[in-house]
């Protein structure tokens, strides 16, 4: 049984890896995965068509609680409607008695009931090696303690390679300021008590970083990625990957084959991302005066004080585009996956949410890097400072709403960026050389003989250990 957590970031690679167990699981694993009735409309065509081909997977739903979970902090609103859920899930996961739990990390309570009912629990830790490395040595070792400054940079200790990062650019419950820093330390002791961690990564991207984890921590821990390529094989799985495409996924596409390769710029700041109408404007303003065609996913502004969303253009901008034929402007679900895989995709400006790096990678295109929050910075680091297939943008700013007060990135900074990773310059020729590695070792990895296609058949066997262990220990009682 599959639960993963209710945002696309986390939801999206989760359905991947459940569709994964029943592709590769054959006749005798059967796959449910545990959501929201909402969140089961985004990806039931996937799930019925895996279905109809035989395989065993099924959708096992609930209501989100709506009402009960309305509190005025937007940012605590999912969570509190989560943790109201938290009863039924484990009612649910009582009742149907799996033989193992792939649970978000986020969700600490299922190693509780997976110890009770002497199940596996297997945790999907929805970013990297990299990070959980960083965010363990950081937390170890409090580097940031002795600096004074917020842009002054420190080195992580202790991690294989030199990353250097500043203050200013560490989540808030590192800094202890917010209230989930308890939260946090739950989820932590959870993890420990599973029976091991699931990643969405692959041997050759992160290997230093999987041995190192594996070290520190003890935990078991299976490389399955990249997800995304692991199972999205056909056209309509790529193009509605997550949820229906807002836009007609034919059309952008028929207008990317119009363009040359490695020309369009595919600019996509997550799912979560807002930003204040001064940010979009620069956006748009360095958009325009680049020389290159491009896909831009609106990210929408959050109105002051109110916490209302919505899209936002400067005026005329969307006209002059239009009309020029440069570039396309998507408001909702775009379909990413089918995107980046273009051959005319020649540069991705990410938030470095770690779905965004991997499918960025398989599709070898060199990135800019602008973070937001969440482990986002440290995820540019594997980018920039490790792996080096792209430049960063420059935000030095950890915060979850781009709000008016936080420092612009100006729309010149955003265009030097740009022509850094998409210019005729040799700095560019490498970035896209390593970019384009590291496309082929991840298909290589979800290839049959692969890292990660062995380490998926090494998994489900371990599971089949562990239900026949259980089974004779039950018999003998
Ligand atoms: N995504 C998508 N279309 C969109 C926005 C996002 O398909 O319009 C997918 C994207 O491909 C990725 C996931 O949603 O798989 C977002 O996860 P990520 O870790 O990149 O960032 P988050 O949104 O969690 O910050």
């Amino acid at each position: 049984m599959f639960i993963p957590f209710l945002a696309p970031g986390h939801m999206v690679p989760m359905v991947d890896i459940a569709r994964l167990f029943a592709a590769a699981g054959g006749r005798d694993i059967r796959v449910t995965i545990l959501t929201t009735t909402t969140n089961a409309r985004r990806i039931s065509s996937a799930i019925d068509r895996d279905s109809l081909s035989g395989r065993r997977i099924s959708l096992l739903t609930l209501a989100f609680p709506f009402k009960e979970a309305a509190t005025p902090e937007i940012n605590f609103k999912l969570f509190h409607g989560i943790e109201l859920l938290q009863p039924e899930m484990i009612d649910l996961v009582r009742t149907h008695r799996p033989d193992c739990l792939v649970t978000d990390y986020l969700y600490p309570w299922s190693a509780d009931v997976s110890a009770e009912l002497g199940i596996p629990r297997l945790a999907f830790s929805g970013s990297g090696f990299f990070n959980l490395c960083i965010a363990d040595s950081i937390e170890a070792n409090n580097p940031h303690a002795q600096i004074s400054s917020e842009s002054e940079e420190f080195v992580v200790p202790g991690i294989p390679n030199r990353v250097t990062l500043t203050r200013s650019q560490l989540p808030d419950i590192v800094k202890g300021e917010a209230k989930l820093s308890r939260f946090f330390d739950k989820l932590k002791q959870a993890e420990r008590r599973s029976y091991g961690v699931i990643v969405n990564t692959f041997h050759y991207l992160e290997a230093e970083y999987a041995d190192h984890y594996r070290r520190v921590t003890g935990l078991k821990a299976w490389q399955l990625g990249p997800v995304s390529l692991f199972i999205n094989r056909n056209f309509d799985d790529k193009i509605n990957r997550g949820g229906k495409s807002d836009v007609n996924a034919e059309n952008c596409l028929n207008w990317l084959d119009s363009m040359k390769p490695n020309s369009v710029l595919y600019i996509c700041l997550g799912s979560l991302t807002r930003f204040s109408k001064a940010q979009i404007s620069e956006i748009s303003r360095a958009l325009e005066e680049s020389s290159h065609p491009f896909i831009w996913v609106l990210a929408k502004i959050l109105k002051p004080n109110e916490g209302k969303e919505q899209w936002w253009l400067p005026e005329g901008f969307e006209n002059r585009v239009k009309q020029s034929g440069k570039g396309l402007i998507i408001r909702g679900w775009a379909p990413q996956m089918a995107i980046l895989e273009h051959a005319s995709i020649g540069g991705f400006v990410t938030h470095c949410g770690w779905n965004s790096i991997m499918e960025g990678v398989c599709a070898g295109v060199p990135m800019v890097t602008w973070p937001i929050f969440a482990e986002q910075f440290y995820n540019e680091k594997l980018v920039t400072q490790v792996m080096k297939f792209g430049v960063s943008v420059g935000n030095e700013v950890w915060s979850v709403w781009a709000t008016e007060e936080l420092p612009l990135i100006r729309g010149e900074r955003l265009r030097s960026a740009v022509e850094v990773v998409m210019g005729g310059g040799v700095e560019a020729a490498e970035m896209r050389r390593k970019a384009v590695e590291l496309g082929k070792e991840a298909k290589r990895a979800v290839g049959e003989g692969g890292t990660s296609s062995d380490e998926l058949k090494g998994l489900l066997e371990e599971i089949r250990g562990c239900k026949s262990k259980r089974r004779g220990v039950e018999h003998v009682a």
